[in-house]
């Protein structure tokens, strides 16, 4: 079977306490991750070494960051490099996220960068990709992700995109409370499942983990990964919470 991940973005939210409690809150549920799934906590850069050590012996159960500098290392005051997240023993990150689209004017090209480091680095991008409502409205979406991947990651190798985990967050539904039906869920996996065997295989679209984010929650996250072509979520607001993260680990395939 496809991996299965649920993968938490914290977001800035949390103190390096709150959130290492959090974290002991979660673990001490003691769920045994089967060896197809994966459980993936984003956290603020602070927090990522606490992270990696919570979850150090427990299977399957990974820290990541929340993003990544687009260039190698130099004079970019404040940011993080992949490098540093490598020797940090990180291995996964979040890329292109629509929080990091819109207020730091990230473009499909500074995300295709991103990508190359954290692979050139052992780091596993989730790759975020998703239309916003006048888009949805106009029945474009499929179009528009299409770009998005086409010009992020289509200039990968197939080996390359296999250790690429993509995540389908409709802009609509990130933190809104508004969540995609199954259907349209179902719908816009496996038009992304398409373009990727279009490009390359069907034998590596089959690999390729595709998460649903937008308003994942406790009681909906067994319903949406029902759905053939979604393998997990990526869950921001109930991420926070132990109980409902915990809820939505249980509910991976
Ligand atoms: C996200 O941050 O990627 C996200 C999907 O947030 P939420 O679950 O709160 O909608």
């Amino acid at each position: 079977m496809r991996t299965q991940i649920a993968a938490a973005n914290w977001k800035m939210n949390l103190t390096f306490q709150q959130g290492e409690k959090l974290l002991d809150d979660i673990l001490a549920a003691k769920i045994k991750l089967k060896d197809h799934q994966k459980t993936i906590f984003a956290v603020p850069y602070p927090y990522l070494t606490m992270t990696r050590s919570e979850v150090t012996d427990e299977k399957n159960y990974y820290a990541a960051g929340q993003n990544c500098h687009h260039k190698r290392s130099g004079a970019f005051t404040g940011e993080v490099s992949v490098e540093m997240l490598h020797s940090l023993k990180i291995n996964y990150c979040i890329v292109g996220h629509s929080e990091r689209r819109e207020h730091f004017a990230e473009t499909n090209s500074m995300v295709a960068e991103k990508v190359n480091l954290c692979l050139g680095n052992f780091i596993s991008p989730i790759f975020c990709c998703g239309e916003a409502l006048p888009v949805r409205e106009a029945e474009t979406q499929n179009e528009f992700v299409a770009q998005q991947l086409k010009e992020s990651l289509f200039h990968l190798t197939a080996d390359q995109i296999r250790n690429v985990v993509i995540a389908y967050e409709p802009i609509w539904a990130i933190g809104t409370g508004k969540t995609a039906t199954t259907e349209q869920a179902q719908e816009m996996h496996a038009h992304l499942r398409s373009i990727i065997a279009v490009q390359y295989s069907v034998a590596v679209a089959n690999q390729v983990p595709i998460l649903y984010g937008g308003s994942v929650k406790a009681n909906n996250a067994r319903e949406l990964f029902s759905c053939p072509d979604v393998d997990g979520g990526l869950v921001g607001g109930a991420s926070l919470v132990a109980a409902d993260f915990i809820e939505i680990i249980r509910s991976l395939k």
